[in-house]
């Protein structure tokens, strides 16, 4: 038998393969390219991914290991997989093995077979005709004339053998089910909703690219049926034998989002986010790679799911900040979505009221088709915007004194409110009124937050926390707190409105997707309320009696550091003041700002968000910021400033010798460099963090670069106390 190796794919950082000898007996045919093998890799087991098998390798003879074993005979991973994660390996510098992990489900990771993702279950199809032979049928159809459905470890629990079912499946009485994470059931009748002409016209552009590659931007103002026209167009895809993968933000996947899915259509969907358990998982992603969901809903990570005929790509709310990975392999879902629809040749949609300006720019450029919804579907009339300055107002508990009696009226209609605030815990800042000592975290640049339930003072940018002190640990000083956060405003409102009940939905007060259920279900029932929260409140959800909305604090974003801080508040503060007057009763908005003559916030609230949008992108031309221009970031912490401060500086060494040797007549060089400087929280979790910025404008000089630069990273001596990464792309400017 000739010699051979078998090229490994391992997820490890190191950004190179390994070799391995096959196992004995085994030839060349029995390692295609995507499978899944065993090996041991410096004292540890791991799961790798055969790449390609050859004759010759620099591995010296004894050093080279024999593959421990074979996960599954048949490649779990096609070509086309293989392709994509090779694509995502280059354009985030990252290591192909570690890529090709996110590919795979956590319990393939650790060494799991495909088996153990069945559920057997066993249903009845039939009565008998006659008698059942012997005692042990007899009992377990007694078990069946209780109950159709049993699992089959109910079964087995209670005595009865694969054999003994298999007997009454012969006979045709029962008939063995795989269980899907979410069994589905016979929808009910669609609902007779009549397109309106915008969404047809939608609709129809849509279902005529199915089968090619085409992107498109539905921009759909709030309540405009963008949910409808999926639902619509998931429906021709199905026809046609496609399978359809919709992805959703973090939290915008509610019970809700699945059940308007699940009513809709008569085949399996399959479900994948964080929520689930590692066996839940491997069961979805199963179900999806053989082709079993013919719908795949799932948060940004679905998007590796290996689908066989996946003909529609659906992104939801697609400038949500939660499609982009921040750790790890810091990649865009939203951005490797286009890859892989591109590479599939099938549609891809971006839905949003308001879109990214990377997306928008895409679109008015002609590269998306650009797709608009300018009515509220149904009838019901945009809210009105009011922006209500705040200076020299009289003031309670936050609240605008003007504001109070216009709460009271919508209550008084039992009509709901919704009170916004980005902040929660009871208020952000604790201080000594004698000496102003500040409450900081002891690992962060950061302080402390308030919060009374329970009672702590707590970092939200690490772990940290502990019990607030009953005087000021400095000098035995009164503490105070300033600000406010939910918890505040919803003991403020108790105060001013002591018959309404009062839903505070943030993090702390909302956990797992059943609590958001049970607030959901609260609210639903349409009674005079007040809902107090976060951003949770803003994604998505259809509240059809909220016809007041209130933002207490626009201003925070108006003054950020981040460049795109005015984008991202002005999305937050349109998808919040989408939530009013979705039905009948037209809705109003009152922001309440210090800055009530801020130009892009006026913008904003007299033209729209798609206005703000253009004039936004109109500043970022000008600055030769994205969409204008791309960027990269090379970020490294460490528990000593000194070490981190000190490999960039040798970073941007490197890359300035780069670019004046490869680009030596070139009087401003095509990657401009920033940095490094340190991270606006410089300390965070006990490591100082800084940053080298890229931006340019020609994408293979800047990834020529970085190559460099990660062949130089990789060389460096392992220190345990310093750490890089790249961010490509990046969302958040630390
Ligand atoms: P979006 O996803 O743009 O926020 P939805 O699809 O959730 O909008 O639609 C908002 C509301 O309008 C929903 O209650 C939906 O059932 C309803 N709706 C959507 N399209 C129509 C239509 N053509 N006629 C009547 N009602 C509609
Ligand atoms: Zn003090
Ligand atoms: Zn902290």
């Amino acid at each position: 038998m000739t010699f051979f190796v078998v090229n490994v794919a391992l997820p490890v950082p190191l950004r190179r393969t390994f070799d391995y000898l096959p196992q004995a007996g085994e030839g060349i045919e029995s390692y295609p390219s995507g499978l899944c093998v065993r090996v041991q890799f410096a004292g540890q087991l791991l799961t790798g991914v055969v790449l390609h098998t050859a004759t010759h390798t620099d591995v010296p003879a004894n050093k080279l290991k024999a593959i421990l074993a074979t996960l599954e005979p048949k490649p779990l991973l096609g070509v086309e997989e293989l392709q994509l994660a090779q694509w995502l390996s280059e354009y985030y510098h990252h290591s192909l093995g570690a890529v090709l992990e996110l590919f795979l489900p956590a319990m393939i990771r650790r060494g799991s077979t495909l088996a153990e993702a069945d559920v057997r279950s066993w249903r009845k199809v039939q009565e008998p005709s006659s008698m059942l032979k012997g005692s042990k049928q007899q009992a377990l159809w007694v078990l069946f004339a209780r109950q159709p459905l049993w699992a089959h470890s109910q079964l087995t629990a209670q005595g009865f053998t694969l054999a003994q079912m298999q007997k009454l499946q012969g006979l045709g009485l029962i008939q063995e089910e795989l269980k899907l994470p979410i069994p589905y059931a016979s929808p009910a009748p669609n609902p007779a909703l009549m397109l309106n002409a915008q969404q047809q016209q939608a609709l129809n552009a849509l279902s005529a690219s199915l089968g090619r590659f085409q992107p498109f931007l539905l921009e759909g103002i709030t309540g405009s049926g963008k949910t409808e026209v999926y639902l619509r167009l998931i429906q021709a895809a199905l026809d046609k034998g496609l399978q359809a993968l919709v992805l959703v933000p973090e939290i915008g996947l509610t019970p809700q989002t699945v059940r308007r899915f699940q009513a809709r259509f008569a085949v399996p969907v399959a479900l994948l986010h964080s929520g689930l358990n590692d066996r839940e998982r491997l069961q979805g992603w199963r179900q999806a790679k053989e082709g079993v969901a013919r719908i795949l809903i799932g948060t940004r990570s679905a998007i590796f799911t290996p689908m066989p005929e996946l003909g529609l790509i659906i992104i939801d709310e697609e400038h949500d900040g939660s499609f982009k990975q921040q750790d790890g392999l810091r990649y865009n879902a939203r951005d490797f979505a286009m890859v892989r629809a591109r590479s599939n040749g099938i549609p891809i949609v971006l839905g949003s009221a308001t879109p990214a300006l990377e997306t928008l720019h895409n679109a008015l450029s002609g590269k998306y088709q650009h797709l608009t919804l300018q009515q509220r579907a149904g009838g019901a009339k945009p809210p009105s915007i009011k922006l209500h300055s705040m200076q020299n107002r009289p003031m309670i508990a936050g609240f605008s004194q003007a504001i109070l009696p216009v709460m009271r009226d919508h209550l008084e209609r039992n009509k709901q409110v919704l009170v916004f605030l980005n902040r929660r815990g009871y208020a952000p800042l604790v201080a000594c009124q004698s000496c102003g000592w500040l409450a900081q975290c002891r690992y962060c640049d950061a302080r402390m937050t308030l919060h009374q339930s329970p009672s702590r003072l707590q970092c939200h940018h690490c772990d940290y926390h502990n019990p607030v002190p009953p005087c000021c640990p400095k000098c035995q000083g009164a503490l105070v707190d300033n600000g406010q956060g939910t918890e505040k405003v919803q003991e403020a409102l108790r105060d001013l409105f002591p018959n309404v009940p009062i839903h505070r939905v943030d993090r702390d007060s909302i956990s797992g997707k059943q609590a958001f259920d049970r607030f959901y279900e609260e609210v639903h029932k349409g009674e005079a309320c007040i809902l107090v929260g976060t951003q949770m409140l803003a994604k998505g959800h259809h509240f059809p009696d909220v016809t007041l909305v209130v933002i207490l604090d626009a201003d925070s974003g108006l003054f950020s550091h981040d460049f795109r801080g005015l984008e991202h508040s002005a999305q937050l503060i349109e998808q919040v003041a989408g939530r009013a007057g979705r039905e009948q009763d037209p809705g109003e908005v009152w922001i309440q700002t210090l800055y009530a003559a801020h130009p892009m916030l006026n913008l904003l609230v007299d033209s729209g968000y798609h206005a703000l949008a253009l004039a936004l992108l109109a500043e970022r031309a000008v600055q030769g910021l994205p969409p204008y221009s791309r960027m990269a970031m090379l970020g490294s912490d460490s528990t000593e400033a000194q070490l981190a401060r000190t490999l960039l500086q040798q970073v941007r060494a490197l890359a300035e010798q780069h670019l004046k040797i490869t680009y030596p007549k070139h009087s401003l060089a095509p990657v401009q460099l920033l940095g490094p400087s340190p991270a606006i929280m410089e300390r965070r979790a006990g490591r100082f963090r800084f940053q080298l910025q890229f931006f340019s404008s020609d994408r293979q000089a800047l990834h020529k670069l970085l190559y460099v630069l990660t062949q130089f990273l990789e060389a460096q001596k392992p220190n345990a106390k310093l750490r890089w990464h790249f961010d490509i792309d990046p969302m958040d400017i630390l």
